[in-house]
């Protein structure tokens, strides 16, 4: 290959010129000659040649003298050695100095060529060699570098998010960036928005005097450029250059910390004493840095915004009267009780947050109340008994993504005059009822006294249907007074697979006149419960007949009771008018009516459900609804099963044949 450098040592002028000249030149190679040993030598130490042609018999330096004086100052340059024959036994001797090759003199032209060639692929591959491990060396020390960078990176990533103090986390940030650029010091500038200045929150290899006190212009300093463009600098001038009176720096870079694309501040290192210059990349690993200081600001001041709103809320919350309970959704453990909740439930002043309710609240009720709400995503009402004797009126809100809030208020005055209301109609019920007994009699009598023209019998029919009216209403607020006082409750076991096939036998004519298909399709087995049959078929009787007034004609009512676990589940499903959700959770309250177009010649008191609510929940059951407004409804009503052990004969399970009902 052309462009190595020979080095030709020998006396004789013609044999320097016949290897320059037909070996050499021809085939691209540069050289150098000298005509003894010692100057060979000294033009080997100064030109350091690829390869070096030796005579060996020279005077002045032979050949072997030469090569014992490279091998002691240590030259490593390749050697051919010419020789003539008969001195072989001192090739041996040169060998053992590191020679090459030899070559016998006289030589032909291919002769020399093949020797150069073979010595000098071996420089060739040697200096390859060389070359790829110091690059391998270089990508190494980069690579350390690298992962040194990325480690430091890392760390402070999880810094970002774990450490919540601000200060502590910008010291670090600073600290960071003057180990990964290698810098003399380093410090974080945020803007002062009233001053228009940059101060300095945090700093390294600064004065702590200076820090404190360090200010600049946002319009008129290099740090302030940069948060006017939001561009890095980078200062690497031979010439010193001052920042601001008396802080002097020979090479810098400010980079911006922007949150939403607002430069805050900036993240800035520098070198005061050395010259070492920054490079790119230190800029990109400030700019990594900025990003993660920019982080934690932002994150400190939702947390404040957060932090501030929750006092804030505790405030307000913790003034409030009523009392009011905040829980996880899935397992219910406390995630706020106001003072007022703290009160009503003797809590005092332990910790109870993340604690399950049901170990800090002895009260049945409202731990059954909040532990098997419905996961509907709407609003849940209750009553609450307190040990003291008042009551509460909870009211249970789901929350996403937090829990379910139960606001309570002190019904227990409310409780009283209900009461003395209830008393009221209760006695006012009865005495209306001897009148309206007369009324009634004496208009059916009417027409026994003698014949009434169309007119009359019109008017007789409507004081009937008035005054049956008038009874149905008195005869279900006494049926309210009666049930919520306790009134005419003996319990016994009774079946309820029987009741409702009862009740839809009773009422399949209603059905009828409407053309509705009403069907019992529940279980063919008993149903064993502990209740009061005349109540329980009254329950029944409300949940079917309402089906059949809100439904219109040709519809489809079916009715089912099953088990599940150890509740006897009594279904009443309807294909009807259905009821707006705004409605739902108030359609067993006294009185209540769902007002709408559909509903306005149905005829009722507003008192069957709650009559039902009262009946069932004496009996410790359940009642619920579910509808699809247009779509229909369904009235769900769980009692508990009577243990096996505990029945009479004629309730023990057996299959009812259809046919013997
Ligand atoms: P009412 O005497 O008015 O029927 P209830 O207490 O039995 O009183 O029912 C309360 C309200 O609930 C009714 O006025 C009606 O709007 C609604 N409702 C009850 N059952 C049904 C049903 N099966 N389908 C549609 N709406 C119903």
């Amino acid at each position: 290959m052309a462009g190595e450098r020979v080095l030709v040592v020998d006396d004789r002028a013609e044999n320097v010129e016949f290897i320059v000249d037909y070996v050499l030149k021809p085939y691209g190679y540069e050289s150098i000659v000298a005509y003894d040993g010692l100057e060979g030598l000294q033009l080997a130490q100064s030109e350091r040649p690829d390869l070096i042609l030796l005579d060996m018999n020279m005077p002045k330096m032979t050949g072997i003298e030469v090569l014992e004086a490279l091998q002691r100052e240590g030259v490593q340059i390749p050697v051919i050695l010419m020789t003539f024959h008969g001195s072989e036994t001192l090739a041996v001797a040169a060998f053992r100095l590191g020679i090459k090759d030899y070559i016998l003199k006289p030589f032909q032209i291919e002769e020399m060529l093949g020797a150069i060639e073979r010595a000098l692929t071996e420089v060739r591959l040697r200096r390859e060699r060389d070359d790829l491990m110091a690059r391998l060396m270089t990508a190494n020390r980069l690579l350390e570098q690298r992962v040194k960078e990325l480690n430091t990176l890392f760390g402070i990533g999880k810094s970002v998010t774990a450490l919540l103090n601000l200060d502590k986390l910008l010291a670090r940030l600073v600290e960071a960036a003057v180990y990964l650029t290698n810098a003399e010091e380093g410090s974080l500038l945020l803007v002062d928005e009233q001053t228009n200045e940059l101060y300095m929150v945090a700093a390294q290899g600064f004065d702590e005097r200076v820090a404190r006190s360090f200010r600049l212009r946002v319009e008129d300093s290099l740090a302030g450029g940069v948060v006017k463009t939001g561009e890095p600098a980078i200062l690497n001038g031979d010439e010193t250059q001052r920042i601001k009176t008396a802080y002097l720096v020979k090479s810098l870079i400010y980079v911006p910390l922007k949150v939403k694309n607002r430069v805050r501040g900036v993240l800035g290192v520098d070198n005061r004493q050395t010259t070492r210059q920054f490079t790119k990349h230190d800029v990109r690993l400030l700019s990594v840095l900025a990003g993660y200081a920019a982080i934690a600001l932002e994150n400190a001041r939702l947390f404040g915004q957060v932090e501030s709103e929750r006092t804030k809320l505790a405030t307000v919350l913790g003034g409030t009267e009523e009392p009011i309970l905040v829980t996880t959704g899935r397992d219910d453990r406390v995630v706020l009780a106001n003072a007022a909740a703290r009160r009503a439930f003797d809590l005092g002043a332990t910790v109870v947050e993340g604690y399950p309710l049901a170990e800090l609240i002895d009260n049945e009720k409202l731990i059954n109340f909040v532990t098997s709400a419905a996961e509907t995503g709407l609003a849940q009402r209750s009553e609450i008994p307190l040990d003291d004797g008042r009551t509460l009126y909870a009211t249970l809100t789901p929350i996403p993504g937090v829990g379910r809030a139960v606001i309570m208020q002190d019904i227990t005055h409310f409780k009283e005059l209900d009461q003395m209301k209830t008393e009221f109609v209760s006695t006012v019920s009865h005495d209306l009822r001897s009148p309206l007994t007369s009324i009634l009699g004496y208009a059916q009598m009417l027409k026994a006294v003698g014949p009434l023209n169309d007119k009359q019998q019109t008017f007789v029919e409507r004081i009937t249907r008035g005054v049956n009216q008038v009874t149905e209403l008195i005869d279900d607020l006494l049926d309210i007074g009666k049930i919520e006082a306790g009134l005419d409750m003996e319990m016994e076991p009774c079946d309820l697979t029987a009741m409702a096939r009862d009740v839809v036998e009773e009422l399949r004519g209603m059905a009828a006149n409407k053309k509705q298909e009403l069907v019992y399709r529940g279980l063919a087995e008993t149903t064993p419960t502990l209740g009061n049959d005349l109540r329980l078929r009254q329950v029944i009787s409300n949940l079917v007949g309402n089906a059949i007034k809100y439904t219109p004609e040709g519809g489809q009512i079916n009715v089912t009771v099953r088990l599940e676990d150890s509740t006897v589940l009594l279904s009443v499903e309807d294909n009807g008018i259905g009821i707006p959700p705004a409605d739902l959770p108030y359609i067993f309250d006294k009185f209540y009516r769902v007002e709408s177009e559909e509903t306005a010649d149905i005829q009722g008191t507003g008192l069957g459900l709650s009559i039902c609510k009262s009946v069932v929940e004496k009996h410790g059951g359940r009642i619920w609804a579910e509808s699809v407004p247009g779509k229909g409804s369904v009235f769900h009503v769980g009692l508990p099963l009577l243990a096996q052990t505990d029945l009479p004969a004629d309730l023990q399970p057996v299959a009812i044949e259809p046919s013997a009902r």
